[in-house]
């Protein structure tokens, strides 16, 4: 049974008792909630802002310009919703990256050009570079070791481990592999993997992390069909070549990036902190609307409406666009460490980071201590569709950092398989993909969980996990 269907019974096994007892007893959300919804509903700007966010500021690389008039630009919208302490927080980042020219050509066969883009923050080409494509499958552990030679000067079509042969001691086979990467990285002229999308849509990922493998050596992700194509002609053991040239330009010394804060302050427990989050960086090969520009537009709008309300809440809520989410959580690492001294004071942080589709509920990271609470919560926005307490952890967003320090850190609860499928990190990426019920919705489940959290009487517990936290790449970054 799929992991997350087990979380989903379990989580249902649970609610049902407090859903059964809540739903058919309770009539329409009234009082500030309805307050929320209906003013949202009636006077949005989160659909006006990402249209702007997206067309007219564009994509949102970290360390980029278009970045720091993004933060500008939120951080005026914000003060004029009535926030106060609006501010940017920096930290140091690494080295800025902006992509360069990108150009990939079969020279052999049919002799099209292929699909592609660079791996972020990765090596570049000496120009445009000619050489055979590598499909490996070494069948003995002497064919393994003769690789690094055999690659001189290739284009290693990725297909991730080479699987030991039945005769290989598995455990022989992954020292001699590990034993020879060091020399087939340098040998390589690069390396080509695999989109996770159809149709064309490419994948950008990569980071100013020095270490990681892909930083040794040119990389590019080729769309599916491009990828294909090679595999397939490679599979015929014919001579198929390549043209490659991957452009792109780091700056000589690190840059600092900054996270953008705001606050509604709360009337009775103004110390008291309800984090609504969501990262204002994004990635570069589209304009960033649905990662994560439906997030961060979410979460003002939820912020206007709770300002323009005047529902006061007991706690402050505080609003914080994260940066470098896309190259590592770098924005909500800096986060959890400058604000060490009160992360103690922080009743929960929720973190909307996961497309265009409707909240469903949330992702309670493990933590089952605090379900009856968050069911209470969010009790008044069963009837948004905000129903949902699961298990589920996953580790690949900005509520990742807060769950060591035991801060209740939830993620936002939503179906996105077509989002990872279609805009997630590719280059359509864009407003036409924007979905304006979808993010009205948005903003009223987060206006309505954060007024929840901010109006219990109770605090949730601050508890620190025995082990590190495991989870499920359920959006991989
Ligand atoms: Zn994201």
């Amino acid at each position: 049974m799929r992991p997350l269907t087990l979380a989903l019974i379990l989580g249902l096994a649970v609610i049902a008792p407090a859903q059964s007892i809540a739903a058919p007893q309770k009539a329409q959300a009234t009082g500030p909630v309805a307050q929320l919804t209906d003013e949202i509903k009636a006077h949005s700007e989160a659909l006006t802002n990402l249209e702007y966010l997206s067309d007219v500021i564009g994509p949102r690389l970290t360390g980029s310009q278009n970045l720091l008039k993004a933060q500008a630009w939120a951080m005026g919208k914000l003060k004029g919703y009535g926030a106060v302490n609006v501010r940017e927080e920096a930290y140091e980042f690494g080295p800025s990256w902006s992509r360069g020219t990108f150009s990939a050509r079969l020279l052999t066969h049919a002799g099209i050009p292929l699909q592609g883009a660079a791996f972020g923050w990765g090596a570049t080409t000496p120009g445009p570079v000619r050489g055979e494509v590598l499909l490996p499958a070494p069948q003995s552990l002497e064919e393994l070791k003769a690789l690094p030679a055999l690659a001189k000067g290739k284009f290693l079509l990725m297909a991730g481990r080479f699987p030991a042969p039945k005769d290989v001691d598995p455990k022989l086979w992954a020292e001699a592999a590990a034993g020879v990467q060091q020399d087939l990285f340098k040998n390589l002229a690069g390396m080509l993997i695999q989109s996770n999308k159809k149709d064309g849509r490419l994948l950008a990922v990569g980071g100013p992390d020095a270490d990681h493998p892909l930083h040794k050596l040119p990389a590019a992700f080729l769309s599916t069909e491009s990828y294909m194509l090679l595999k397939r002609l490679a599979a015929r053991r014919e001579k198929v070549e390549i043209e490659l040239n991957i452009q792109g330009t780091q700056s000589a010394k690190p840059v600092q990036a900054h996270n953008v804060i705001a606050e509604l302050r709360g009337t009775e427990k103004p110390d008291e902190i309800i984090v609504l989050g969501a990262h204002l960086d994004s990635w570069d090969l589209g304009t960033g609307t649905t990662d994560n520009g439906t997030g961060v537009t979410a979460v003002m709008e939820a912020f206007r409406a709770l300002a323009a309300q005047k529902v006061k809440p007991k706690r402050t809520i505080r609003v914080v666009l994260f940066s470098g989410e896309e190259q590592g959580l770098y924005g909500s690492k800096a986060y959890v460490k400058a604000h060490a001294a009160e992360l103690a004071r922080h009743q929960a942080v929720l973190v909307e980071d996961s497309g265009t589709a409707p909240i469903k509920g949330w992702n309670l990271q493990g933590r089952e201590d605090a379900r009856a609470l968050m069911a209470k919560a969010t009790a008044d926005a069963n009837d948004l569709g905000v129903r949902e307490l699961s298990l589920e952890t996953a580790l690949d967003s900005d509520h990742a950092p807060f769950l060591p320090e035991g801060v209740p850190a939830f993620f936002a609860r939503k179906d996105f398989d077509e989002y990872i499928k279609v805009t997630h990190h590719s280059q359509v990426d864009t407003f036409d993909h924007a979905k304006p019920e979808e993010l009205l919705q948005n903003a009223q489940a987060l206006a309505a969980t954060a007024w929840g959290l901010a109006n219990l009487d109770e605090r949730l517990p601050q508890v620190k996990p025995l082990t590190e936290p495991k989870g499920t790449a359920s959006h991989g970054h």
